[in-house]
């Protein structure tokens, strides 16, 4: 073991400190990474705050980590020192089950190993990219191609492959009209790669507030949800839609503005049950999905393909101090359109 410098959150309600962890030693089939940035998701301030179960404490948040190799176990052939390399929401799995087998960890039926907030191999609680270094068993760990820059690469360990995912699994392409919900950390993710995968792009957003971004970012067409006229407009019209939106939202409106057949994606996850009008589904073949990440062997491909078409992630880059402010920033949507730390500024 040795201990490194990181930032936790202590409890539900304090603000994160900075603090000192133990990472376990480099194992045969170990990477061990000198992080370089950490993006700040959502996810992260839910954990840290025990809104979704209860969190154990001390919490290092962060999964989206992009750094450089300084040490591989001896039975390690995937990677070497030097190496560019990310490590997104997972960090192990049984790599056994029908899942795993199939390249989906993150739905191993045994329960993959979270980044963060779970209990590794080691029987030790995880901790996150909010941190100097990480140890990770070498299959976890991606490849971050030298088309990337490694700040801009961090936020595609999560809202890419987040966004990535379903556009890959719904077949986003030429010929197919796309709308993204909500323009934030998910959904300009998920307007830059749709557009790159050649579908046609609408965002669908409260306001016209951030237009002109959506529409440098990729989007062909940009519309307020808040105006009525917008759904009356659109009605039959998308072959998928990508909701990025956690908040309660009218999902029979959103549901009739798919074409028949048409899919609408949850990435994005409310607190509480919503509910709607089967109607809304039968009338049109219409399908309401959810999409999880994205398993190892398709995070690789979505770093490659953003590589090859120079998609890296809208970032604001702040020293470790400002983590809680830029919490606030995020809960407030005061962000364009990641917040990455520099994790220089912990040592
Ligand atoms: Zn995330
Ligand atoms: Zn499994």
């Amino acid at each position: 073991m040795f201990t490194v410098n990181a930032y936790a959150a202590t409890s539900a309600t304090e603000p994160l400190v900075p603090t000192t962890i133990e990472r376990r030693s480099v194992g045969p089939h170990d990477v061990l990474i000198e992080i370089r940035y950490a993006g700040i998701c959502h996810s992260d301030i839910h954990t840290a705050r025990s809104e979704w179960g209860e969190t154990t404490y001390p919490l290092v948040p962060g999964h989206e980590i992009a750094g450089i190799v300084t040490e591989v176990g001896s039975r390690v052939t995937r990677h070497a020192v030097g190496d560019r390399v990310g490590v997104g929401c997972m960090v192990d799995s049984c790599g056994e089950c029908v899942n795993c087998r199939n390249g989906e960890e993150q739905f191993c039926v045994k329960g993959s190993t979270m980044t963060y907030g779970s209990v590794g191999k080691d029987g030790q609680p995880t901790q996150g990219g909010y941190s100097t270094h990480v140890v990770v068993t070498e299959d976890f760990v991606l490849k971050i191609p030298d088309g990337l820059d490694l700040d801009v690469a961090a936020p595609l360990l999560c809202a890419g492959i987040t966004t990535y995912s379903p556009l890959r699994h719904w077949g986003a392409g030429p010929g197919k009209k796309v709308a993204v919900v909500g323009l934030g950390g998910l959904g300009h993710m998920a307007v830059k790669i749709a557009h790159a995968m050649g579908a046609e792009v609408t965002v669908l957003s409260q306001s016209l507030k951030k237009q002109e971004d959506g529409l440098r970012l990729g989007a062909d067409h940009y519309h307020a949800t808040s105006d009525p006229a917008t759904f009356e407009k659109l009605a039959g019209t998308f072959d998928l839609i990508v909701n990025t939106v956690s908040a309660k939202i009218d999902l029979d409106a959103y549901l009739s503005l798919l074409a028949v057949g048409g899919a609408m994606v949850n990435v994005g996850a409310p607190a509480d049950p919503l509910s709607l009008n089967v109607f809304s589904l039968i009338f049109g073949r219409r399908s309401f999905a959810g999409s999880l990440i994205g398993g190892i062997r398709e995070t690789q491909e979505m770093l490659d393909f953003c590589a090859e078409h120079h998609l890296g992630a809208e970032i604001e880059v702040i020293p470790a101090q400002k983590i809680n402010e830029a919490y606030e920033r995020v809960l407030a949507s005061d962000v364009r359109y990641r917040f990455v730390i520099d994790t220089a500024t912990l040592s």
